[in-house]
């Protein structure tokens, strides 16, 4: 086949056209590694950067994510290590796991699925959009890992996104987002899709959540900032705190239960917001519950002198955890209290009234209270109040489906994982992706690409019903 001139200069007149589009898209303080100190050059950047990405097609988007899971693989030890340092919370191991479950269990375009209608009057292609630039918040408590499954679903459904990340957990954040950039570039994606605060501030934040080129907010952290996404009159994902409870009604597997709930509530020392903070448990096992829990390391407190100290201390007032102590290992943690432990103890339990300040606030501490009940009714009553109404996570125990039904009905939550260890509800030895962002405030639920998109309608009238 032979190509004339003309065609030749043309084609090459279109590419330095697209090329140039591309390079024009970044404003001075731009860089490769989307790391900006000025909040309105990172909307800007990542404003412009959006009208190339919303007509990349899912397969090149699927290629950046693709890349963007295998680049940051080989810096899950870096990244888990430095998140460790920064914010001095959790298990390095535990960081490996939730690094691994946020790169490989996180959904790409393949969530996003068309759909169509046909009738007599002729066709309706219903697609999923992009809604353009994401302000999106990320917590202290999984700085990298929120990072990483924002970017891939978020990217996946046209976006693009500018960070504004913990200010306690910045530096990992921002190691994440200049990997994730990296990935970019190897994929040959464009520049500036995601992008990041470099030192981000309450004040940045603010600016960041008002800016007009900003159309949507996420936000993953505690009730202030779910609180300031919504207020801003935007589009709003809130995925906000948690204080799931787990229910041990007296037909559940009580070794098994007890397992699981030591597992559950001592993964990266107790950080996560879907992690177990409080035991409700029927009286007639309750104490085989407890032995079963301290054959699985957990160390029962049972001075009363000592718990109440040991409550003023870690939550001194309402939704008020002590962050000296938070995310901190239960022997750092007692020995505060003149009580010794070796290292390998998991969790400290102890019993406590339902009202108890460590049973009703979110503590993020392997320090567990158990909350004795008469029976399974109450036992479902007693969770629902610790829950709050949040929505977030809630876990049963329990081979009696009348109880499990009530439960989940009456819970209302996000996730609820029966018979197995919070963290089953986030794909970690479960089933289902990774959840990050759990969006329970606003009804999201497990966050997904989906999830970042508008549904929008294109019809065909009169033709192509082809019956
Ligand atoms: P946090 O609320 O302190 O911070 C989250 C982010 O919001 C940070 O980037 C922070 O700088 C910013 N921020 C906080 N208050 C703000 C305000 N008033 N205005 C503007 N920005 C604000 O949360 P954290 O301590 O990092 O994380 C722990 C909390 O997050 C816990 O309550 C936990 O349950 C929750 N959490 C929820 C999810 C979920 O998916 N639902 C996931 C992780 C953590």
């Amino acid at each position: 086949m032979t190509v004339n001139e003309s065609v030749v200069s043309r084609i090459v007149e279109l590419v330095s056209q697209e090329l140039g589009k591309q390079e024009a898209a970044i404003p001075a303080g731009g860089n490769r590694g989307g790391l900006f100190d000025d909040v309105d050059q990172a909307v800007e950047a990542a404003w412009q950067a959006q009208k190339i990405w919303q007509r990349t097609s899912l397969e090149e988007r699927k290629k950046v994510t693709d890349k963007i899971i295998e680049h940051l693989g080989k810096y899950i030890e870096e990244l888990s290590r430095s998140e460790l340092e920064e914010t001095g919370y959790g298990v390095y191991e535990d960081k490996i796991t939730k690094h691994k479950n946020a790169l490989y269990q996180t959904p790409s375009v393949e969530d996003i699925v068309p759909r169509m209608q046909t009738d007599d009057n002729g066709v309706a292609l219903f697609e999923y959009a992009p809604y353009g630039v994401i302000g999106a918040l990320t917590p202290s408590t999984n700085p990298p890992e929120t990072v990483i499954n924002n970017s891939i679903i978020m990217l996946a459904a046209g976006n693009t996104v500018v960070f504004s990340t913990h200010p306690g957990a910045h530096r990992t954040s921002n190691r994440a987002v200049e990997l994730v950039n990296e990935a970019i570039e190897m994929a040959g994606g464009p520049k500036n899709i995601i992008v990041s605060i470099k030192n981000p501030s309450m004040e940045k934040t603010n600016q960041l959540l008002n800016h007009p080129k900003v159309t949507m907010l996420c936000a993953t952290g505690g009730p202030g900032v779910v609180k300031a996404i919504l207020s801003t009159g935007k589009k709003g994902i809130g995925a906000g705190a948690g204080n799931p409870p787990a229910l041990v009604d007296a037909t559940a597997d009580i070794p098994k239960a007890a397992g699981d709930i030591i597992r559950g509530c001592s993964y990266d020392y107790n950080i996560p917001c879907i992690a177990e903070k409080s035991v409700v448990a029927e009286d007639s096992i309750c104490d085989r519950l407890i032995e079963e829990m301290q054959k699985n390391k957990a160390y029962l407190l049972k001075d009363k002198k000592i718990i109440d100290e040991m409550t003023r201390v870690l939550m001194p007032a309402e939704d008020s955890p002590n962050k000296k102590f938070i995310g901190k290992s239960p022997a750092h943690i007692m020995k505060q209290f003149g009580v010794e432990l070796s290292d390998d103890i998991k969790a400290v339990i102890f019993e406590a009234p339902r009202d108890h300040m460590l049973v009703m606030n979110e503590q993020m501490m392997p320090v567990l209270p158990v909350v004795r009940v008469p029976d399974a009714d109450a036992a479902i009553e007693v969770a629902c109040d610790i829950e709050h109404g949040r929505r977030h996570t809630a876990i049963c125990h329990s081979n009696n489906i009348k109880t499990i039904t009530e439960y989940a009905r009456r819970v209302q939550c996000t996730i609820f994982v029966n018979n197995g260890p919070c963290f089953a509800g986030v794909g970690v030895e479960g089933v289902g992706n990774a959840a990050l962002t759990i969006a329970g405030p606003t009804g999201e639920g497990v966050t997904t690409p989906v999830t970042f998109t508008r549904k929008r309608k294109c019809v065909l009238a009169g033709d192509l019903n082809i019956r």
